[in-house]
């Protein structure tokens, strides 16, 4: 497969350290409030990179951490205590918070079918890992100690800047939110290890080191986390364009530092996705979450097609009309699909799928390519294969793309064949429970009104709040 490595900025032949094994490693999300949709999309790609490896017959092991500890408004070292804030924001105590997120995060890679990685590791359950990796650190001269905290010392190493010829708006995010400089750091580029002298008197978590009572700075855990979990070498790090710099960029210098040689060979970037307004944010503009669109009566999964319909190093702008698109196009799909003859005893024609399999790989083995991966499926479709053929590969390439193509289908028919027999009766039944949810939604008896919508997704009805009040329609 060819993919394309950040480190280089060119396409190359993703072969593993050891033949048939992938270590592959992801960057979490911080848990202190819900993930939005362009965060989401990182993992949507990253979930397809991952069963695709799989598909072609490697053995993959996926860790990620959990941030719960450490990480900065900026992604530098200044700004308030992203976890702190959640919880002063909830009033509750940062676990309280890290549980609450982490599980909404995972509630909605579920939504979009996004695969669990293999080990899931929260920052603050290795605090032992980054102690050692900073003793060794400052041992090997790579590290150093300034008004009570732990630094790395970047112009100790050769190349520090190994993201650099990214554009120059992604390098700059982790400096142009900082506004205060920290006095204590050798040079610009220096990034702390561990807090002893925190800024934040009413820190929660914090811990015994050498250098005293504190707390690991942001970039140490996925060193500690991916070594304790996937050894010295790495295969594949991936993670959201904006954690290139300086997020990647100080992993990298820590881990050789510590190590003394290479560590990870490939660094796969997700572009970012942008609304009409600019990126997308949790701060500015509506804070769109996977919960919001289906209140608006989307699919998740159609927002994950809306992703694949699109190249991984390209920035997606995301608006409702792009999204009502995606959306019909998945729903005219799984009805091509219903449409097929499930009962079909034809022998399953070996040569036929072959030819269309190759479609498929072609188009994943080049860089991940999964808006031509759609087209397989409708190159599928379109084919001369009998009905048995193009449903075991249409379903083969599903567990790739996750979209439920088979499952979903299936339901589809159900629907519309319940809906052709007594299609009057049912109709007055939905316009029913609509006017019910209305008034749920009028006494604000929200879980009601989401329970009837549930009900209604159920039986393959969709439904779409307009200003010119609820349209529905059947998947
Ligand atoms: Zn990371």
């Amino acid at each position: 497969m060819q993919l394309y490595n950040s480190l280089y900025h060119k396409k190359e032949e993703f072969i593993p350290n050891e033949p048939g094994k992938v270590s592959m490693y992801t960057c979490g999300p911080t848990v202190y409030h819900y993930a939005h949709i362009g965060n989401l999309r990182s993992y949507i790609m990253e979930d397809v990179l991952e069963k695709y490896l799989r598909y072609t017959g490697l053995s993959v092991r996926r860790v990620m951490n959990i941030t719960d500890v450490g990480h900065l408004t900026s992604d530098g070292d200044t700004g308030e205590d992203k976890m702190l804030k959640g919880a002063q924001r909830e009033h509750k105590t940062v676990m309280q918070i890290a549980a609450f997120y982490t599980d909404a995060f995972f509630d909605d890679c579920r939504k979009l079918n996004i695969k669990r990685p293999d080990v899931v590791e929260p920052a603050t359950h290795c605090i032992d890992s980054y102690i050692q990796i900073i003793s060794t650190l400052l041992e090997k001269g790579y590290a150093y100690l300034a008004g009570g905290n732990v630094y790395f010392d970047t112009s100790k190493l050769e190349e520090y800047y190994v993201f650099n010829k990214h554009n120059a708006e992604d390098l700059e995010v982790g400096v142009r939110e900082g506004v205060e400089a920290d006095e204590n750091k050798r040079n610009k580029t220096d990034f702390v290890l561990w807090f002893t002298k925190s800024k934040f008197e009413d820190q929660e978590l914090k811990w015994d080191s050498p250098w005293g009572i504190g707390y690991p700075g942001w970039h140490i855990e996925c060193t500690g986390i991916s070594i304790k979990h996937l050894g010295e070498k790495l295969d594949l790090h991936c993670g959201g364009i904006d954690n290139a710099f300086p997020h990647h960029t100080n992993e990298i210098a820590q881990s050789e530092a510590y190590l003394g040689h290479k560590w990870c060979n490939y660094w796969f970037h997700v572009m970012h996705l942008n609304t009409n307004s600019g990126k997308m944010s949790k701060s500015s503009g509506e804070f769109l979450t996977v919960s919001l669109l289906e209140s608006k009566g989307y699919n998740p999964l159609a927002y994950r097609f809306f992703c694949l319909q699109s190249h991984y190093r390209r920035t997606l702008v995301f608006s409702y009309d792009a999204l009502d698109n995606a959306s019909a196009a998945y729903t005219r799909l799984l009805s091509r699909i219903a449409a097929l003859d499930f009962d079909d005893t034809s022998a399953f024609d070996a040569q036929g799928a072959q030819d269309l399999r190759t479609g498929f790989t072609a188009a994943l083995d080049n860089d991940l390519n999964t808006s031509l991966a759609i087209t397989a499926l409708y190159d599928v479709l379109k084919s001369s294969v009998n009905d048995r053929t193009k449903i075991q590969l249409l379903q083969e390439f599903d567990t790739v793309l996750s979209l439920d193509l088979i499952e979903s289908a299936k339901k589809c028919k159900q629907v519309s064949q319940t809906t052709n027999a007594d299609a009057e009766e049912d109709d007055a039944e939905i316009l029913a429970l609509i006017a019910a949810r209305t008034q749920a939604k009028k006494s604000k008896n929200f879980a009601e009104a989401d329970r009837i919508r549930d009900e209604l997704k159920a039986r393959g009805i969709l439904l779409t709040d307009t200003p010119q009040g609820v349209q529905w329609r059947r998947m």
